[in-house]
């Protein structure tokens, strides 16, 4: 599908397009930069980094692959949102990894909602008893601004929306319980290339598509 038809429709709707480029060179993303486009996702750090270096600094980066403790140090200080928080330990890393950068990082709780063990993300109940502890809440450079979750890879359409509800349902438990006044709490990041139609129907605010935009990967 071409850019202008995908961020046609979802402009229509509202909803975000973060364009993943991982695996992408620099000048596929140009590309995409020079019609207007902001927002890209990388799922590594060691890909995003040189990235960020070699383009044009009014990009907003998304990390939204798995990422390890030791690597929030070389992202932290131009970040524009991490979505991929699966751990409290992840958090309190993020949380002084900003505070040496005089930031504050956006950030999303990544729940695991597939049907799959290798994919990542927070139970309910260990994100709540997150949410609720006094040192989540003495956190002064984190700020949560959603939810992230990626659906089990299968052709089975029926699953893919009940995940995709599953998480949307996630998302309004924890806005009513913890995040009722506060605005910036808004954002579910649901859907990819394969089945962002159904996550759009679900209440998606954000898609991240990668091969649907650039074409499928080598890697
Ligand atoms: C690669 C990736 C995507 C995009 O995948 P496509 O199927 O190419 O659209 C979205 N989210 C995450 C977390 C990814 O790693």
């Amino acid at each position: 599908m071409d850019y202008d038809s995908l961020k046609r429709i979802l402009d229509d709707k509202g909803v975000k397009l973060i364009a993943v480029s991982k695996t992408q060179p620099p000048e596929r993303i140009l590309e995409l930069y020079e019609k207007g486009h902001r927002l890209f996702g990388e799922n590594r750090v060691q890909e995003l980094v040189p990235k960020y270096e070699a383009l044009p600094r009014d990009i907003e980066w998304h990390l939204i692959g798995h990422l390890q403790t030791n690597k929030v140090k070389y992202v932290a200080p131009f970040v524009a949102m991490i979505q991929s928080v699966d751990r409290f330990k992840l958090l309190r890393e993020i949380e002084k990894q900003a505070a040496k950068a005089g930031r504050v990082i956006d950030c999303l709780l990544q729940f695991h909602i597939a049907q799959e063990e290798t994919k990542f993300g927070f139970h309910e109940d260990e994100a709540m008893a997150m949410l609720e502890s006094e040192e989540f809440r003495a956190l002064q450079h984190v700020r949560i601004c959603g939810v992230m979750g990626m659906a089990t890879f299968t052709d089975d359409r029926e699953q893919v929306r009940r995940e995709f509800r599953s998480l949307r349902q996630i998302f309004e438990r924890l806005k009513a319980h913890y995040f009722a006044d506060q605005p910036h709490f808004r954002e579910i990041s649901m859907g990819m290339s394969g089945d962002w139609d159904i996550a759009v129907e679900e209440g998606s605010t954000m898609v991240r598509i990668g091969s649907l935009l650039f074409g499928p990967r080598n890697q």
